[in-house]
C-alpha cells in the first residue's frame, strides 16, 4: 500500500491536459494549445553561452547546498537595486526551481494542523505542498478582478493561521495585489505574528503597476516573510530549474538543511547560467516582456468582443483568465466540460478554472505565437457564433 501521503496527492491537471494534447497532436489532429505556463520564447544567447562555458571549464561537481556565492551575492545585489530589500547572502537559498523553494518554504514554516491561508483561483501545486507539510490550506476566495485585500485575510484569519501565501502577479488570473492593500497586509502579519511567503514569480511581466515587494515594507515585516523569486519567467528559463527564496537567517538555514538532504543543490550549470542572467545585459526581458504586453491586448480586446465571455485585463503574467459561467448548460454544466468541448469541437486547448479551485472560468496563457493567436481565437469565436 503507498503511503497516505502520496494517495491523497492530486496530479497536476495542466500537466495531465498537456500530455492529452500532445497525444491528440501527435495523431495528427491540429490542435491550437494556450495550456502551458511558460515562456515560448528560447533562453537568451548570453545565458546559453555561460552554462557552454561552465560544462567546457569543467563546472560540472556539486556545490554548496544553497548554491554558488557570486550568484547568492548577485541575487542579494538584484533584491536591493530593484526591491529595496537587504540580505546578505546567508539568508539566500538556490534551489531547483522556484517550486523546490515553495515546497521546502511550506515543509520549514507548518506543522500539523497549521493553516496556510491561499486566494483562490490559484496554482494548484501551492495547495498540495500545503498537504504535504501536514498543514491545511484555507481558501480565500476571490472575484472579479480577483485583487487580494487585507480584508480577504482578516476574514479568514484563525489562532491556527500560521502563514499567508502571497501571489502578485498571480498565476492564474494576472491580478496584482495594490499597494495600499499591501501596506495593510503587512501590518496584519505583523500584529498577528503570522509568516508571509511572497511568490514574486512574475514580478518582470507586468502591464502598468509596479510589482512591489512585501519584505521591502519595513523591518518588522521583512522578520516574517519568505520572499521567493526564479529565473523561469524572467528569462525563459523553465527547464533550467533555478529558483531562490530570502528570508531571516533561521529560516534560510533550515530551508538549506532540508535541500541538503533532499535534492542538494541545483545543477552547477544552471546556476552559472543564472549567474549570467540575473548580472548581464537585462534587455532581453523588458523585450519578452514588451512582446507579452502587445499579446495581451490582443487577447483582451478580442475575446471582450464575444459575447458570454467574461474577460477581466491581467496586471501581469501572461495568463487571461475567462469567466464562461453565462454560457453553461445542463448538456455542458462546468467549465471542465466546456473546456472538453472546446478541445473535441473546436480545437482550442485552455485549462479549466477547476485546475485552479475556481470553477466557470477557464486559463489562456498568451506564451503563444501571435500566429497561433489569431487562429485560436478566431476558432473560439467561430465555436461561439
Ligand atoms: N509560482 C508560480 C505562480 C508559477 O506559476 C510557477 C510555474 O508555473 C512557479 C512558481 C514555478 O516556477 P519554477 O519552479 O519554474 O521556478
Amino acid at each position: 500500500m503507498l503511503s497516505q501521503r502520496v494517495r491523497q496527492l492530486e496530479p497536476s491537471p495542466i500537466f495531465a491536459l498537456d500530455a492529452k494534447v500532445k497525444q491528440i497532436q501527435a495523431a495528427g489532429v491540429p490542435v491550437i494549445s494556450f495550456c502551458v505556463g511558460e515562456p515560448d520564447f528560447d533562453t537568451p544567447e548570453s545565458i546559453r553561452q555561460a552554462a557552454i562555458g561552465a560544462i567546457n571549464e569543467g563546472f560540472t561537481h556539486y556545490t554548496a547546498t544553497p548554491g554558488i556565492l557570486p550568484l547568492r551575492e548577485a541575487i542579494a545585489q538584484k533584491l536591493q537595486k530593484e526591491n529595496n530589500i537587504n540580505y546578505s547572502p546567508a539568508e539566500i537559498v538556490v534551489g531547483t526551481g522556484s517550486k523546490q523553494i515553495l515546497y521546502n518554504a511550506f515543509q520549514t514554516l507548518c506543522d500539523q494542523g497549521d493553516e496556510a491561508l491561499i486566494q483562490t483561483p490559484i496554482w494548484s501545486p501551492y495547495i498540495e505542498q500545503i498537504k504535504l507539510a501536514n498543514a491545511v490550506p484555507a481558501l480565500m476566495p476571490l472575484q472579479p478582478p480577483f485583487k487580494l485585500k487585507a480584508s480577504d485575510i482578516e476574514a479568514r484569519i484563525s489562532s491556527r493561521t500560521k502563514v499567508v501565501l502571497l501571489n502578485s502577479p498571480s498565476n492564474p488570473t494576472g491580478a496584482m495585489i495594490d499597494a495600499s492593500e499591501l501596506e495593510k497586509i503587512a501590518r496584519l502579519a505583523v500584529s498577528r505574528n503570522i509568516y508571509i511567503i511572497s511568490d514574486e514569480i512574475y514580478e518582470k511581466i507586468t502591464f502598468g503597476a509596479k510589482h512591489i515587494s512585501i519584505a521591502s515594507l519595513g523591518e518588522d515585516i521583512k522578520k516574517l516573510t519568505v520572499t521567493i523569486n526564479g529565473f523561469s519567467k524572467a528569462y525563459a528559463m523553465t527547464g533550467w530549474r533555478v529558483g531562490y527564496g530570502a528570508g531571516p537567517k533561521e529560516i534560510i538555514s533550515a530551508m538549506s538543511a532540508l535541500q541538503g538532504q533532499v535534492t542538494s543543490n541545483t545543477c552547477s550549470i544552471s546556476q552559472k547560467a543564472a549567474f549570467a542572467a540575473i548580472s548581464g545585459d537585462q534587455s532581453p526581458v523588458e523585450a519578452m516582456r514588451s512582446e507579452f504586453e502587445k499579446r495581451r491586448q490582443f487577447v483582451v480586446g478580442q475575446l471582450s468582443q464575444v459575447k458570454g465571455l467574461l474577460v477581466v485585463p491581467p496586471e501581469g503574467a501572461f495568463y487571461a483568465f475567462v469567466g464562461v459561467e453565462s454560457l453553461l448548460t445542463p448538456q455542458c454544466p462546468t467549465s471542465q466540460a466546456w473546456c472538453a468541448r472546446l478541445l473535441d469541437e473546436a480545437r482550442v486547448a485552455v485549462v479549466p478554472g477547476e485546475a485552479f479551485f475556481a470553477p466557470g472560468y477557464f486559463r489562456l496563457s498568451f506564451a503563444a505565437s501571435m500566429r497561433n493567436m489569431e487562429e485560436g481565437i478566431s476558432r473560439i469565436k467561430a465555436y461561439l457564433k
